[in-house]
């Protein structure tokens, strides 16, 4: 009957959504205890100056290597850490390993982390970002912090006031996946950034689509104008690489020069472009 049938389509729902429910606590917890055993690991993308060829620097994208599923994307995890309260802790682990590893490269590479929305919301943050810097002895000037722009809707005020700090001491700020989501010219006026990152979706699509090619010029043009530096993400091959050259787009990063790299992948690379100094010399301080 179809009351019957109503019923057995309702069960049907319930156990999808209670399947659903049971997956994500399981993998809430396996979160929580994976954070202090170092599974959050940073993966390294690399940012090319587009002009030469040369390597400027990485974005640290974070991935986790699970025991029991493997690696998985940020897509999936940092939303769960962000719900449940774990997006400082996570994201203070993986920052501390990203300064502990760049502060053996070649001091011309910068690191290029992302912030989320909800640590925005930490009064703290500035000093606890500091603190990490000071203890790992990565300078502050080589770091840059990508923002996006729905961190400056809950609190405004706190915001300025977190990456006023940031500024203070040396760290660049960028402003990520420009040209999406609840982009506002407005926004670039709320906050000194130092960088406009050009959404992918964008970059993507330049060849193909006039419309697209008109919207990375004229970002391009308005980072000139307000002294703002742009880099396009999501470059994919040679043809976008130098139709954004043409435009005069300075920076690129995208997996036309590879995917994000794991720690050891990342080193070798540097090795092969003698960026990482054959050995770690320590100071010695003589007493006087
Ligand atoms: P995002 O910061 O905009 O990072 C760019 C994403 O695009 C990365 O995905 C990267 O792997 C991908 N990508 C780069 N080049 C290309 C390309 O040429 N083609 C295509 N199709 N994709 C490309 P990923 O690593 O999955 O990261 C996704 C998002 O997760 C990031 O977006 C960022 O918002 C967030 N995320 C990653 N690590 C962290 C972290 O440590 N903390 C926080 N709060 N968020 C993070
Ligand atoms: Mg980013
Ligand atoms: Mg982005
Ligand atoms: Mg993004």
């Amino acid at each position: 009957s179809a009351k019957k049938q109503g019923r057995n389509r309702h069960c049907w729902f319930d156990e999808i959504m209670e399947k659903e429910l049971q997956t994500r606590n399981s993998l809430e917890t396996e979160m929580r205890a994976g954070i202090p055993k170092g599974e959050f690991v940073p993966y390294y993308e690399q940012q090319i100056d587009l002009a030469t060829g040369k390597l400027t620097g990485f974005e640290m994208l974070c991935r986790w290597e699970s025991r029991t599923q493997g690696l998985i994307s940020p897509e999936i995890f940092i939303p769960i850490a962000e719900e449940t309260g774990m997006i400082g802790d996570l994201s203070l682990s993986v920052l501390r390993q990203s300064f502990e590893n760049a502060r053996h490269w070649d001091p011309s590479l910068t690191i290029s982390v992302n912030i989320s929305p909800i640590q925005l919301l930490d009064p703290w943050l500035a000093q606890k970002i500091v603190k990490l810097l000071v203890e790992t002895g990565f300078p502050p000037n080589r770091l840059e912090i990508e923002i996006t722009e729905s961190s400056l809707f809950e609190n405004l005020s706190l915001a300025q006031s977190i990456i006023g700090s940031l500024k203070n001491q040396g760290i660049k700020i960028a402003l990520d996946d420009f040209g999406t989501g609840y982009s506002s010219l407005a926004h670039l006026r709320a906050l000194p950034f130092d960088r406009i990152k050009i959404d992918r979706s964008f970059v993507t699509s330049i060849l193909l689509n006039p419309e697209s090619k008109a919207i990375v010029k004229a970002i391009t043009g308005l980072g000139e104008s307000l002294g703002m530096a742009i880099t396009a993400e999501g470059i994919e091959d040679k043809e976008t690489e130098s139709e954004l050259r043409t435009i005069g787009c300075a920076k690129g990063q995208g997996w036309y020069y590879g995917r994000p790299l794991s720690i050891e992948q990342t080193r070798a690379v540097l090795a092969e472009r003698n960026l990482l100094p054959a050995k770690q010399v320590d100071v010695i301080t003589v007493p006087q």
